[in-house]
């Protein structure tokens, strides 16, 4: 199989030869990070989750919000589904955390923005 790796710029194109999920080789990669990155990439993939959630009473109607640090790709669906079902009251501040070990992944949620008060922020422009 192939995967380009994403690791810095160059994206070199790796060979990987496996057998019964066993990784026999990796070629292609220009540095040691390759072999990192396709060995990550096969054994345990892990993404950032980035999404929006609903905002009540905010001055926008959604907040971005991301995973603190990357989850298992198999984890994804359960954190998308926590992600959806959520809905907080302004204000958002960011960085707040909204779910602690979002469906157990390991990660918290996070505001990657703050919203204020729909009331603060129309008082304000008065
Ligand atoms: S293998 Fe090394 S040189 Fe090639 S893209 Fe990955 S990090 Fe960059």
């Amino acid at each position: 199989m192939e995967l380009t790796c994403i690791t810095c710029p160059k994206g070199c194109t790796l060979t990987i030869e496996l057998k019964e999920g066993k990784i026999l080789s990796i070629q292609g990669n220009g540095c040691p990070r390759g072999i990192q990155y396709a060995e990550n990439e096969i054994l345990h993939p892990v993404r950032m989750v980035t999404s929006t959630i609903q905002v009540i009473h905010g001055i926008h109607d959604r907040c971005p919000v991301m995973t603190s640090k990357p989850v298992a790709k198999e984890k994804i669906f359960e954190v998308m589904k926590e992600i959806h079902s959520l809905k907080v009251e302004a204000p958002v501040f960011v960085r707040d955390v909204f779910i602690h070990d979002v469906a157990q992944s390991g990660a918290d949620l996070i505001a990657t923005r703050s919203v204020q008060l729909e009331s603060s922020f129309s008082n304000e422009k008065k």
